[in-house]
């Protein structure tokens, strides 16, 4: 199937990582179901690109929030055909001082949301003998430092779920894989660096957005035959 005739999901649209992939897709002439809970940033987002798209405003965690992308897809295009797990948070606290509030919130966010994403858009692409899930890692699902323990510990786990649902899912024509961005200029470190924190090496991460997006366009440019399982983008200066 040519991308351009497919419709996409898009999870954390409203800015970032989410907000570049929605433009590199839209731009092939995907059409998109964007959702994040800033709907006005979503609609800001909806007015620019040229393809067709529709929002949700609602929090990814909530339980009903993928059978309700589900159905905003199939009322408003007729299809689904695609799944982008992106949204995510970032907390970063050593354990024995961390706020376990804002741990278990991006649990909820960074994990259990993809896995019941995934369960509801796998049953409708099995169903429909095709589709692709991508969900978007981190290169700290593969390293580990001082108040990354948890935010690595849930990236990590996603590289495992996803690799599991891959050969779950592997003769049925619905390809899964990760792309795990390395330091990415988003709002993902504001609250960071409001908090006095250094972001990447010299401060300044080194990765736009639109990397990552054109990673995860390579994904869904290949052949049915060809599962791009993983793809880690780190910046070229990073040590
Ligand atoms: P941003 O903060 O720019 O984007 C995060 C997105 O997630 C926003 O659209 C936000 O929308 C959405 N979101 C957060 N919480 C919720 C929620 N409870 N319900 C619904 N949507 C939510 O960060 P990035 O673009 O950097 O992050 C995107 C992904 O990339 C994340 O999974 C992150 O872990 C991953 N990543 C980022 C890296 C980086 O260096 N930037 C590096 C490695 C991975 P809203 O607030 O409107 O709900």
């Amino acid at each position: 199937m040519k991308l351009q005739d497919t419709v996409a999901i898009v999870t954390g649209a409203s800015s970032g990582i989410g907000e570049a992939i929605a433009r590199e897709l839209s731009a092939l002439g995907v059409r998109l179901v964007l959702t994040a809970r800033r709907e006005d940033r979503l609609a800001a987002l909806a007015a620019t690109l040229p393809s067709p798209s529709v929002t949700l405003a609602a929090a990814i965690e909530a339980p009903d929030t993928p059978a309700t992308l589900l159905g905003l897809a199939l009322e408003s295009f007729g299809r689904v055909d695609i799944l982008i797990n992106n949204a995510g948070i970032f907390v970063a606290a050593r354990i024995d001082t961390a706020d376990l509030d804002e741990l278990s919130q991006m649990t909820r966010v960074n994990f259990d949301a993809v896995v019941r994403g995934s369960y509801v858009l796998a049953r409708h692409f099995k169903a429909q003998g095709h589709g692709a899930i991508i969900n978007v890692s981190s290169v700290a699902a593969y390293i580990s430092s001082s108040s990354v323990g948890v935010y690595s510990g849930l990236k990590h786990a996603l590289e495992v779920f996803t690799s599991a649902l891959r050969v779950e899912l592997n003769g049925t024509g619905v390809r899964v894989g990760t792309v795990a961005p390395g330091t990415t200029e988003t709002e993902i470190f504001d609250k960071l660096r409001a908090r006095g924190a250094q972001v990447g090496a010299d401060g300044t991460p080194a990765l736009d957005p639109a990397d990552i997006a054109a990673a995860v366009r390579f994904m869904l440019e290949q052949p049915d035959r060809a599962n791009v399982a993983r793809i880690l983008v780190v910046s070229a200066s990073e040590s």
